[in-house]
């Protein structure tokens, strides 16, 4: 390594990949390209930040993001919507040397981007928005939060994401030379400009906010007669997926009656101190949300004996309805769709993992980690559950014009 050679930004290892560091000195792209570490670059009046994949060439000779030919299409189609690239937007790369003969960037190399470059931009200039051009940009932004599969750019380019985290909406959209090589298609062209008008209509929105979730761990049910109309979310935490083969059973349950509240509570063994709850979930005159329904339904007719009525809303129907692409249904991407959030399941989700995976019938370690003094993270993840699933529901009811419910 050249002494002197990196500030003590890039020379800082702030976290770890496997056992390799992530700094400028451990990428090494900066030592091929003309331009090393490009820095950010526009006058970002409309405070948008614009993070792309790579220079290409001509960034790389200009030491300017996304002035080569893909770069053109970029500016141009977002001008022909009002933005101009570098007077409202500021504009970096998740990798910002440009990789030789430009290969995609690895893993490793956006990782030690982030870390070195762009964290540090979003944290000094607090975007309004962010517009992830491309499957890089969103690994790069995502890659380190996320911690399930992120698919590519389809699963999420066109959605608008309200990230708590930094206050601002994301925008996923195409990389400009995807859509240049498909330039005679007339659906993705009529994608890409839709994706860049939802930008232009909804980048300065308000983001939307939440009071701070109450989630009440009850031993004794009774409070939940006082239920008696209205919607309520409800959601079990179970041994397994299925509720069919020996040993499975119902750990806990969690009840939302409205978007702030939950009550949250280990099922009792008997029948008798289970009737509140049985008399909510039998309740006509209470209307039940769950994201996918069925599983509540089987698990409660087989295994508390009986059948939920007034199944009135099922957020991960609904989600399917909105959008029926593969893979954004899951109560985890919607969350980060309506409510901004994510991975609030970190502690308890990977004791919900079956231990057989390929077996529908299988175990998973959930009753493990409750002798071992998981109980209270489970119920106060049993109660998000609900509370998320209610706030995800009144958006989608919104969105659908759903008028038979009371709001
Ligand atoms: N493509 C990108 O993703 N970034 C650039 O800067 C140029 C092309």
């Amino acid at each position: 390594m050249r002494r002197g050679f990196f500030n003590s930004e890039q020379t800082k290892m702030a976290s770890r990949s496997g056992n390799r560091s992530l700094s400028c000195a451990s990428c090494g792209l900066y030592k091929d390209c003309r331009t090393p570490r490009m820095g950010p670059y526009g006058d970002n009046q409309r405070n948008i930040l614009v993070i792309g994949e790579a220079p290409g060439e001509t960034e790389d000779r200009q030491g300017k993001p996304f002035v080569g030919k893909t770069g053109q299409l970029l500016q141009k189609t977002l001008a022909q919507h009002n933005i101009d690239l570098f007077r409202d937007c500021l504009v970096l790369n998740a990798v910002n040397c440009r990789p030789p003969d430009n290969a995609t960037p690895t893993d490793h190399q956006i990782d030690c981007c982030r870390t070195v470059k762009v964290r540090k931009a979003l944290e000094e200039h607090n975007p309004r928005a962010i517009v992830l051009v491309g499957t890089i940009a969103l690994r790069s932004f995502l890659g380190g939060r996320w911690k399930r599969d992120l698919h590519g750019i389809n699963t999420w380019r066109g959605m608008r994401f309200p990230d708590q985290e930094y206050r601002a909406w994301v925008f996923p959209i195409w990389h400009p030379s995807y859509v240049e090589r498909r330039d005679r298609d007339r659906e993705v062209m009529t994608i890409w400009n839709q994706d860049i008008e939802n930008i232009r209509d909804h980048y300065d929105d308000d983001l939307p906010q939440h009071k701070k979730p109450k989630i009440e761990i009850i031993e004794d049910l009774s409070i939940l007669d006082e239920i008696q109309g209205g919607m309520v979310s409800v959601d079990f935490e179970t041994t397994g997926l299925k509720p069919h083969a020996p040993g499975h059973r119902i750990v806990s349950a969690s009840v939302s009656p409205d978007p702030n509240t939950a009550y949250a509570f280990l099922m009792p063994k008997t029948r008798k101190a289970r009737q509140p709850f049985l008399n909510l979930l039998t309740n006509n005159q209470v209307t039940k949300i769950a994201h996918n329904m069925k599983f509540e339904q089987a698990w409660s007719m087989y295994r508390l004996g009986v059948e939920i009525r007034n199944l009135g809303f099922d957020s991960m129907l609904a989600a399917h309805l909105l959008d029926n692409r593969p893979n954004i249904t899951s109560l985890a991407f919607q969350a980060y769709l309506y409510l901004g959030i994510m991975e609030y399941d970190q502690e308890v989700g990977k004791y919900l993992k079956s231990v057989e995976s390929k077996n529908g019938n299988s175990h998973n370690r959930l009753e493990e980690f409750i002798e071992s003094g998981g109980e209270r993270p489970t119920l106060i993840y049993n109660g998000m559950d609900t509370i998320v699933q209610y706030r995800i529901a009144v958006e989608q009811i919104r969105i659908m014009n759903y008028d038979f419910l009371p709001f």
